[in-house]
């Protein structure tokens, strides 16, 4: 089961759809990135065998833009940064997730 939440930046107007961390669907495991070169942030799939993301101990290593191969991305955890201004960004807590599984 995998939910989106909307996150918004406080200086600019970017704001992006994600679900958090690392989410485990039937098909695949996904988590969410900042990548360097689109200046996005986005769920990509990080392993087409979901049962290995049930581990509590795997964190996922081999994860790409969905753009390119080559483009510069990292885990988006905290702090969780705009890519556009690099500034803070916030959760919308009145925004209900989406369940997208
Ligand atoms: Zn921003
Ligand atoms: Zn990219």
């Amino acid at each position: 089961m995998g939910t989106w939440n909307r996150y918004f930046c406080r200086k600019c107007p970017y704001e992006t759809f994600v679900s958090v961390g690392n989410d485990v669907g039937m098909a695949a495991a996904t988590s969410t990135v900042r990548c360097y070169d689109c200046k996005e942030i986005k769920d990509v799939v990080t392993t087409e065998e979901p049962w290995l993301a049930m581990d509590k101990g795997w964190v996922p290593t081999e994860f790409y833009c969905d753009k390119s191969k080559a483009h510069r991305t990292e885990l988006w955890n905290h702090p969780r940064k705009c890519p556009k201004c690099d500034r803070s960004m916030i959760v919308d807590k009145d925004f209900s997730p989406v369940m997208w599984d």
